[in-house]
């Protein structure tokens, strides 16, 4: 079962549970039962007194309330909330009741404050940065395809593919930054791209999309079709940095860790479905879909950002390869990727 359906089932679950208590119980209880806490509200009650909507889950402990896109994050047990995946607030831990979650008036407020109507600025999250990685390249060759009469290497293609990609990224946005890994034939490290995607400056509410492009090979010659490639959900990234862990306390790092995690795989997901679609609009009567997969290669593992990798055919079936030598079919991919990425950007920025 996919981590994708199991976080599904979980969400429906606690919505039921939720429901249930809704119904079985009134504020009045759960201050009867326990009268020293009176002055603590269930996470429900604050949710609704605040508009926003509520989900927890009991197997992790850790919730969320969201209101106009502005997330609060929180775990039972845990005195901090974690405000629009960024900033950390020191609160008292909220804690589990018989039947609810409770936070204290401090945790009430810290939230009000949070979800009080700005004056000034949104806090939007734009993507600052679009890095593009043509996989291997060099002494590197990556898949090889020989055939009577030609030989395609997976390096070219990639880059082909990663030139066009960015060429017309940089006219479509030309306030953002828009790397590429390398520019020719030579073999950055996998550490090398993945700094080169960690060093962007960025502000708070900026971030960075990552995308690998590579071709894939089989030894079954003929295995042909594209795929997308997102992290695997049950991976624990480190997404907060050490500077980040010194400031706010090396006992947290791993909490907030958890918390941003699960936002990036959401966002990773999603980046992958939309240039999943265009793949199969734009090159789908030529090449078979092989679906979008889930898995924990280095390239993105270390980055601190939603990031795909992107297996755009085969060199080892001879068909496919010969698609892959055409420029036209290579744009036709280059195309998909970016009308792909212009989606996400829609939506993420929405
Ligand atoms: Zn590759």
């Amino acid at each position: 079962m996919s981590a994708i359906l199991v976080r599904f089932l979980r969400q429906r679950l606690f919505f039921l549970m939720l429901m249930l208590t809704l119904t079985l119980m009134s504020p009045h209880v759960i201050y009867a039962a326990d009268e020293k806490k009176a002055a603590d509200v269930s996470a429900t009650s604050l949710a609704t007194l605040l508009g926003a909507s509520l989900e927890y889950d009991p197997l992790t402990r850790i919730g969320t309330f969201t209101k106009n896109g502005q997330s609060a994050r929180f775990g039972a047990d845990i005195p901090y909330v974690l405000l629009d995946w960024n900033i950390v607030k020191s609160v008292p831990a909220p804690y589990e009741g018989q039947e609810t979650v409770l936070v204290k008036k401090e945790f009430a407020d810290t939230l009000k404050d949070f979800y009080a109507p700005k004056t000034n600025l949104s806090t939007k999250y734009s993507v600052k940065a679009i890095v593009i990685d043509p996989g291997h390249g060099g002494k590197d060759p990556g898949a090889i395809g020989e055939f009577e009469g030609f030989k395609l290497q997976e390096k070219d293609v990639n880059l082909a593919i990663a030139h066009r990609l960015t060429d017309l990224l940089r006219i479509r946005y030309p306030e953002r930054t828009i790397l590429l890994t390398r520019t020719g034939d030579t073999y950055p490290s996998l550490e090398d791209r993945v700094d080169m995607a960690n060093n962007i400056k960025l502000g708070a509410t900026d971030a960075v999309i990552y995308i690998s492009i590579h071709s894939n090979a089989s030894f079954n010659k003929n295995t042909r079709g594209y795929e997308v490639w997102y992290l695997n959900p049950n991976y624990r990234r480190t997404v907060v940095d050490e500077k980040t862990a010194e400031e706010k306390g090396h006992d947290i790092a791993p909490i907030i860790n958890t918390m941003l995690e699960e936002e990036f795989t959401t966002e990773s997901v999603i980046l992958a479905q939309k240039v999943y679609q265009r793949l199969g609009t734009m090159i789908g009567d030529k090449s078979p879909e092989r679906g979008i997969r889930a898995e924990e290669w280095f390239v993105v593992r270390n980055a601190k950002m939603p990031s795909i990798l992107i297996e755009v055919g085969f060199v080892t079936n001879k068909e496919e390869a010969q698609l892959l030598t055409q420029s036209p079919y290579l744009r036709r991919i280059a195309d998909a990727i970016y009308n792909g990425v212009c989606d996400f950007i829609e939506h993420f920025e929405q």
